[in-house]
């Protein structure tokens, strides 16, 4: 059983060209899924190489292009599960943000930015899991749903104050889609710290990514740089047969970072 857990599953994966999407698709093929649909919304090549890795592992691979935040590509998006007749695990992992990291600086961010980061972090994922309920209650096992939220929806930390405000909106969306769905739909959420992925390198110039990560490797309890291969297992986790009687439970993967630094020091 070990290392086949996902023996026969069908999963979706929204945003799967790079980086965490990327490894979840790959980790779930690993674990011995049947096929795997990889949603994209402009990195072609990129989701081109996930299915090749997908494929490697030998899972189907489909490829979809569509923009979460949009309804319609939402449902174009689920229905190339059609034909396998179920989703066993719908991972909501597409997110845009808008940096702007001094969040004392209110006119750094504006409505646009708000309703932009809203339209694709939570409505997006709204729409995905009502295109895909059917689907998801089809199968013998209750669906999985798993939002990549972000520690950001925790504390209030992150790109910018409209991130994390969406992803705490994703938080509490968990929280309601997983007592409502009951008991055919499991929803949980990860909420990861950073992710060495190129999340950083699209916004930003490789030195200023690398004086992060060092920064990340020197504040965090677990003194690590997170890739998204170490994130990807404990998505995974939520919509495996281990976490049958999850749901509604939001997983901080953040190297600890939401523990701080300031230890209690007796002496
Ligand atoms: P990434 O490599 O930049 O991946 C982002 C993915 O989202 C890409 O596949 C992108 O597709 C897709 N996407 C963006 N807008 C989309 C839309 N409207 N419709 C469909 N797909 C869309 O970054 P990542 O770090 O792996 O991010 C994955 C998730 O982790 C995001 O939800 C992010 O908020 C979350 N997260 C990241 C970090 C971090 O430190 N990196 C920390 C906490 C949470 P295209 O490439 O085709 O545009």
């Amino acid at each position: 059983m070990a290392g086949k857990d996902f023996d026969g599953f069908v999963v979706l994966v929204t945003g799967g060209s790079t980086g965490l999407g990327r490894a979840i698709a790959v980790e779930t093929a690993a674990r011995g899924a049947e096929a795997v649909i990889i949603n994209y919304a402009s990195s072609q090549a990129e989701a081109e190489e996930t299915a090749r890795q997908v494929e490697s592992h030998g899972a189907q691979a489909v490829l979809v292009q569509g923009d979460v935040g949009e309804d319609a590509d939402c449902r174009r998006i689920a229905a190339a599960a059609e034909p396998f007749g179920r989703i066993d695990a719908l991972f909501n992992n597409a997110g845009v943000t808008k940096f702007a990291p001094n969040h004392a600086d209110l006119d750094a961010v504006n409505a646009d930015d708000f309703l932009r980061l809203y339209q694709v972090n939570v409505v997006g994922a709204f729409q995905m899991v009502r295109a895909a309920r059917a689907l998801l209650e089809a199968g013998d096992r209750a669906g999985a749903v798993v939002n990549t939220a972000s520690i950001a929806g925790v504390t209030g930390i992150g790109s910018s104050v409209p991130y994390a405000a969406s992803k705490g909106a994703m938080n509490t969306m968990t929280l309601s889609l997983a007592r409502a769905l009951a008991p055919k739909i499991r929803v949980n959420a990860i909420c990861p710290g950073f992710i060495d992925t190129p999340w950083f390198g699209k916004a930003m110039p490789d030195d200023t990514v690398a004086r992060m990560r060092e920064g990340v490797i020197r504040s965090t309890p677990l003194q690590a740089a997170s890739t998204a291969e170490d994130i990807a297992g404990a998505a995974v986790f939520l919509a495996s047969p281990a976490s049958r009687h999850v749901t509604g439970e939001t997983l901080l993967v953040d190297a600890g970072t939401h523990l701080g630094f300031a230890s209690l020091s007796m002496r």
